[in-house]
């Protein structure tokens, strides 16, 4: 198995606000995050996908198909957005970098047909990231929380 891994970066704005939080404590949880007219990041996202290469093309997977997907999956709904309204699979939800990252896997998955999406790495900051796998924390073990 080998694992082969795409790199592209988005810039996108967001706003880390609870209502059931009060603007103190909003800010003093969320911190910068918490500007009351967004903020923006420029997003590096890392999508890694796992197989055997081809035995004709020596490829995991089709390398433009795999570009296509994330341009209209990710850059297309994410590219200069504001993640809080833009992004309908974001709704409700804290735009954060884990729950970015959560909703790229959720969008790239069903779409990756050769070979199988092994990880979806997303870079906030240079020295920030998450990374999401396949059995996420939990999912495997329920009841260990
Ligand atoms: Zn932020």
């Amino acid at each position: 198995m080998v694992l082969l891994t795409r790199k592209i970066e988005f810039s996108a704005s967001h706003l880390y606000h609870n209502p059931a939080f009060s603007p103190e404590e909003n800010r003093r949880i969320f911190g910068k995050c918490n500007n009351p007219h967004g903020h923006g990041h420029n997003y590096t996202l890392e999508v890694t996908v796992a197989g055997e290469p081809d035995p004709v093309t020596g490829m995991v997977l089709d390398l433009k198909e795999l570009k296509e997907i994330l341009e209209r999956e990710v850059m297309e709904r994410m590219d200069h957005r504001f993640l809080n309204k833009e992004v309908p699979e974001l709704a409700g939800k804290m735009p954060t970098c884990e729950n970015i990252a959560c909703v790229i896997w959720n969008l790239l998955e069903p779409e990756i047909r050769r070979g199988r999406l092994y990880r979806v790495r997303l870079y906030e900051t240079p020295d920030l990231f998450v990374d999401c796998y396949r059995n996420r924390a939990g999912a495997s073990n329920e009841g260990s929380s």
